[in-house]
């Protein structure tokens, strides 16, 4: 069936009892998802490439055009795949596109229960390394594509999808590399990222629906001082670990101002209303247009509190002197900044210089492959616009059909996803997943690592609504 020259809305409620014709999707999803898992994808000794072409392979068979599926890469081994399902044709609409990264973290056969290169099924649960993080959510959007086309859907624009590779480490990010080298495929209205944001739930009970919608930026700064050194016997005013740990002990008493944008905001408000009394009072003090400083301070205790108020800077490592009984000749520390959205590194290394106030000391930007250079850049990801109101509704309407009555909070990552390069890119980027995961079983990264059946079949049909209700134009 063919629905191009239904009107949408039509279109959207043939699609919604189409739901219940369709074959059960379970058995497709379950088996994509184990060919991903049994596919080794670490930087070590796996390849990406294997895995874009089995689902670029999965997608072919779905009956989507070779012209609209490619896999492409900077080397044999760091593949990413690009498709693109095609919207109404002569829509004005800009795409949306999904990113989700096929590569995994290490994981040591000793370490774990089973193989964890191997799809096991046991007690309600899949087991497997990238069962969380995230090639759940890479199967579950590629079975959702291939639903979505059998159905014979037309979404009012294209939806493309990236697999790509190392997000988790590695030389080859591929959405930077995409972005660098094929804009085209990939350029987007705005981003859909399923490696971040989604339900948590306790003991089984979904508690919430968070959605990522800006993330902060990484950085190391080194400092730096040297110093012709000499005999300890004789100390000049003059030492180079002194120089350091002054401008540590100044950086530990000197915290970032505070800076708020829509996406803290709409958090805090939301935390306001679960927390302690005191802690919603200070909450509603730093929210408002002159907050106490001491209200802050008390928040600022808090770590979380603490990375979702200011660009956060710390010292993490100390290295300094030759011998225990010369004057040392050189002395570094490793400041790690976590920078709010607005701001660039080069913004923060120019801060640290300025307080610090010290010819002797050098803060030089320290890649992530450890490269030194006296100065970082100038890219700075955008500070988030207000929430996109059409994405919200559809999260709305998708949650509460689903999970009726939880909040959608937004959120900060403090930490870093792909997200990143597509929001230094200029595109909003929103962390969407509909795979619960209970708030005691959090095994990203670690071993014995797996996904409930349960949840996992929950996200398969939440992007399948969800994108349907992105993609629908309400009357
Ligand atoms: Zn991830």
């Amino acid at each position: 069936m063919n629905y191009r020259r239904v009107p949408p809305l039509a279109a959207a409620l043939i699609m919604i009892s189409q739901v219940h014709a369709e074959a059960d999707p379970r058995p497709l999803a379950h088996d994509i998802f184990k060919q991903l898992i049994e596919i080794n994808t670490t930087d070590s000794v796996g390849s990406t490439t294997l895995a874009a072409q089995a689902m670029a392979d999965r997608l072919l068979a779905g009956g989507f055009p070779a012209a609209d599926v490619v896999v492409l890469g900077p080397n044999a081994r760091k593949g990413n795949m690009v498709a693109r399902y095609r919207g109404r044709s002569g829509s004005k609409l800009r795409p949306i596109l999904i990113i989700a990264h096929l590569d995994v973290v290490e994981a040591r056969r000793e370490d774990w229960s089973t193989d964890p290169f191997q799809f096991v099924e046991k007690d309600g649960y899949y087991y497997g390394r990238g069962t969380q993080d995230m090639k759940d959510n890479d199967a579950i959007i590629v079975t959702d594509f291939i639903r979505l086309k059998r159905a014979g859907y037309v979404p009012d624009r294209d939806i493309i999808l990236a697999l790509t590779a190392d997000e988790e480490g590695g030389a080859s990010n591929g959405v930077d590399w995409l972005l660098k080298n094929h804009r085209e495929l990939i350029d987007a209205e705005y981003v859909l990222n399923p490696d971040a944001g989604g339900v948590t739930t306790s003991d089984g009970k979904p508690l919430a629906m968070e959605i990522e919608a800006t993330e902060k930026l990484y950085a190391d700064f080194q400092l730096s001082a040297t110093n012709p050194g000499g005999h300890s016997s004789l100390p000049k005013p003059d030492n180079a670990i002194y120089h350091v740990a002054n401008a540590l002990a100044l950086l530990e008493r000197t915290p970032f101002p505070v800076e708020l944008n829509n996406v803290t905001r709409e958090y805090l408000a939301h935390m306001a209303q679960v927390e302690t009394p005191q802690n919603a009072a200070d909450i509603r003090s730093v929210l408002g247009a002159t907050p106490d400083p001491a209200a802050v301070a008390r928040l600022s205790t808090d770590a979380r509190y603490n990375s979702t108020l200011r660009t956060t800077c710390v010292a993490t490592m100390l290295e300094g002197g030759h011998a225990r009984n010369a004057l040392p000749q050189s002395a570094t520390a490793n400041v790690n900044c976590r920078i709010l959205p607005g701001h660039s590194q080069e913004e923060i290394r120019l801060q640290l210089v300025q307080l610090f106030n010290d010819p002797q000391l050098q803060v030089r930007y320290r890649s992530d492959a450890g490269g030194l250079s006296e100065h970082a850049s100038d890219r700075r990801a955008m500070a988030p616009p207000p929430l996109r109101a059409d994405v919200m509704a559809a999260l709305r309407d998708t949650v509460a059909r689903q999970w009726p009555g939880i909040p959608i909070i937004p959120e900060m990552e403090t930490g870093a996803s792909d997200s990143v390069h597509t929001m230094l890119a200029g595109i909003p980027s929103y962390g969407v997943s509909g795979v619960a995961i209970d708030r005691d079983d959090q095994r990203m990264h670690g071993k014995d690592e797996r996904v409930a059946i349960a949840s996992y079949d929950g996200g398969l049909q939440f992007y399948y609504d969800f994108l349907i209700a992105l993609t629908t134009k309400k009357p």
